[in-house]
């Protein structure tokens, strides 16, 4: 096949680099496949033209409306998913590997979408928290939000996920109002141009929300501000020295990295042979080595086992690893494919080379191979390779060099604590897994490791099966760790869309702070005039709404008719001597469960109407004791309300029950479903 040009996508338009065409080739055959520059390119006016124009129109949106259009870019590239996977074989991935980029990107889309919905406002202010009041007479109160930042993100991507690695980013991204410039790793930019040119084919994108640069960044560092974010995908060495220019100093711009992480996986102490446990081990040690040929930011690098499992683990493991087949992905009956390049193979050997220092090579070889349907001269294949190391206090390299590749080293542990420190040896990484049935060791691991490590994995008998394994970063779950992983954070539902957002504290009075967030806020106005507000619609229906009820005095006879007809006659309602002698209460008192069920007797309006459905409250707290003879009454005001569907709404209603005196009886949201006028 004739090698194609790769174009950028800059200001609105498709553009060839103009000069200094770079030659990227099949890892497969060593054929030049694409070619690529950036070179003629305006970097800063791609830089103002997403700030000035695709900013803006992302911010018009609402979140939900943003939300919807990342649903539409999932569904336009799993519609045309076949495009991507002609060309997925390229870049040395088999169907299987392709499948993690291309579907697991797109799922990762649907799933940011989602969470965005469910846990979002349709609005543009995203409140953080709980309000704080601060003054005795409530006039000065506090309330922690989030908002667009005003600047674009720049995306920058590793070589090995070139559509999950964009996608992972770019949901969270567009879903906060931010633009993106992506920059893919040149290696496999031509897959992810070919996404970027689905995505931009949707037309769902305003004009300026997404660009692509498919070569060098140029100047495009020295306009970035305060408003901007970089995240980084890749090796540590090139985010230090991106992370250090002086213009991301200078104006504190966010830089979020993700970077090498020696990833460890270590089999419990309370695992024999055999034991489910030391098999499922042993199945995902050789799975995470020749998933993606290794080139996995989350692949398993070290593998603990207790001492004297050692001979064990290594024969089962090179046993596991013999049957997989390499060759071209392509090929039937092949499982691992080829490593993205032979630079990236010269790479993995020279550093297998230098783990050897250390550890010794007891499966594999770094340079012999036959691959199925392909040349190992030409294509680059290797085997997988287990390094054994029995002195892991004496291998400061086992611990500190990332070769990525299908590549990891075997160790022994003397107990858990050894098992510990161990692990936290690596400096900081993104995963880590261990594999025990017992949840004693797993209250060790996660006291002694969690801190330096971004996700645990505890896989044993009883979930192996519906696992999703050591090495799959999930859409809700945070994706990313500290130290030498980057000490960045993706991922983990809406959390990674808060990462493009700025969190700010709001001071002001109640109807200030429910102005900006279109909330309503205790202490803000409240409308009691007109009709009930079970009688509006979810369009009409405005914040500080209020409905005031009459009052109703329990008696002693509802009390004792409510614990008959429910059964529950627990003792500080039905004893009055048991009653008093509990701290909390003056004698027998009426049941929560009554208060709420007389506090809607109060305030329902019966009559057919919008409000369709009520399905929940949150936050509820009982605050003053009931006693036969008292009066209470409720205060309901419309909070917030989000859109669930064309066809109905949820509306949040602040709940106050009160007694005679005033005094506070129980608080609560009530949430109702809302029918949408057509
Ligand atoms: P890399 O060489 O550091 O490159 C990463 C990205 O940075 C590429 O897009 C690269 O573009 C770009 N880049 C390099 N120099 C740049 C510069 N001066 N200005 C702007 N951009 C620049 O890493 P890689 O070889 O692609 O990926 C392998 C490494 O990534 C491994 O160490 C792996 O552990 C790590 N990784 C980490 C994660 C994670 O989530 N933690 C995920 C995947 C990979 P070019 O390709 O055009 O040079």
């Amino acid at each position: 096949m004739s090698a194609m040009i790769l174009e950028n996508f800059a200001t609105q338009k498709w553009v060839k680099g103009q000069d200094g065409l770079v030659d990227i080739k099949s890892a497969v055959t060593g054929e030049t496949i694409a070619q690529t520059s950036s070179n003629g390119i305006n970097f800063k006016a791609m830089a103002d033209y997403a700030r000035d124009v695709g900013g803006p129109a992302l911010r018009k949106m609402t979140l939900h409306e943003r939300a919807f259009m990342v649903k539409d870019l999932a569904l336009a590239l799993t519609e045309r998913k076949e495009e991507m996977y002609a060309l997925n074989a390229h870049t040395g991935a088999t169907r299987r590997d392709g499948w993690v980029d291309i579907e697991g990107g797109a799922m990762t889309l649907f799933s940011t979408s989602s969470q965005a919905r469910r846990h979002f406002p349709d609005g543009h202010v995203i409140l953080d928290g709980a309000p704080e009041q601060i003054s005795k007479h409530g006039s000065w109160m506090g309330q922690h939000v989030y908002t667009s930042m005003k600047g674009f993100a720049l995306h920058i991507n590793a070589y090995n996920f070139p559509v999950w690695g964009m996608l992972e980013k770019l949901g969270g991204a567009l879903i906060a109002g931010v633009p993106v410039i992506v920059k893919p790793a040149t290696a496999t930019s031509y897959l992810c141009e070919k996404a970027v040119r689905i995505m931009i084919e949707t037309g769902v994108l305003p004009d300026g929300a997404l660009q692509l640069i498919v070569g060098r960044t140029g100047d495009l560092f020295e306009h970035l501000t305060c408003q901007d974010v970089v995240s980084f995908t890749g090796s540590a060495s090139t985010a230090t020295m991106l992370r250090t220019h002086p213009v991301v100093i200078q104006n504190s711009v966010r830089f979020v990295a993700e970077q090498d992480s020696l990833n460890a996986c270590v089999l419990g102490p309370d695992a024999k042979q055999d034991s489910p446990e030391f098999e499922l081990f042993i199945k995902e040690v050789a799975t995470e080595m020749t998933v993606k040929a290794g080139q996995k930011c989350t692949a398993i690098r070290r593998a603990f086992v207790p001492k004297h499992m050692m001979d064990a683990a290594q024969a089962a493991l090179s046993a596991r690893l013999a049957k997989t087949t390499v060759g071209n992905p392509d090929s039937d009956g092949v499982r691992m494919g080829a490593l993205v390049s032979l630079s990236q193979r010269e790479d993995v050997r020279s550093k297998v080379t230098e783990l050897s220092e250390h550890a010794k090579i007891v499966f594999g070889d770094i340079n012999a191979l036959d691959p199925v349907d392909a040349s190992n001269e030409s294509g680059a294949f290797m085997s997988p390779i287990l390094l054994r190391c029995d002195t892991p206090w004496n291998a400061p390299k086992v611990h500190a060099l990332e070769a990525f590749g299908p590549v990891s080293t075997l160790m022994p542990y003397d107990d858990l604590e050894d098992a510990v420190r161990l692990c936290n040896e690596g400096l900081g990484s993104l995963v880590m897994s261990l594999f025990t049935h017992s949840p004693d060791v797993a209250r060790d691991i996660v006291l002694g490791s969690a801190s330096f490590h971004g996700r645990i994995a505890m896989i044993n008998r009883d979930n192996a099966k519906e696992s999703t394994g050591h090495g799959s970063p999930l859409p809700v779950l945070v994706h990313g760790g500290p130290g030498r992983a980057g000490g960045g954070e993706e991922l983990g539902g809406v959390r990674g869309i808060k990462h493009y957002m700025q969190r700010t504290a709001l001071q002001g009075t109640p109807d200030l702070i429910a102005g900006a967030t279109q909330t309503w806020m205790k202490g803000a106005a409240q409308v009691t005039d007109g009709a009930h507000p079970f009688r509006f619609n979810f369009d009409d229906i405005f914040m500080g709404k209020t409905l005031l009820t009459k009052g109703r005095t329990i008696l002693l006879d509802d009390i004792e008719h409510f614990a008959e007809f429910t059964g529950d006659s627990f003792y500080a309602h039905m004893d009055q001597a048991a009653a008093e002698a509990n701290p909390f209460f003056p004698g027998r008192v009426a049941h929560g469960y009554l208060l709420l069920s007389f506090a809607a007797g109060l305030f329902v309006d019966p009559a057919p109407g919008p409000v369709l459905a009520n399905y929940g409250l949150d936050n509820l707290r009982f605050l003053t004791p009931v006693s036969p003879g008292d009066t209470i009454k409720v205060k309901l005001t419309a909070k917030t309300k989000k859109k669930r569907n064309p066809e109905y709404g949820e509306v949040r209603w602040d709940v106050e029950v009160t007694n005679q005196d005033e005094e506070l009886v129980a608080t609560y949201e009530l949430l109702t479903m809302n029918a949408i006028e057509h």
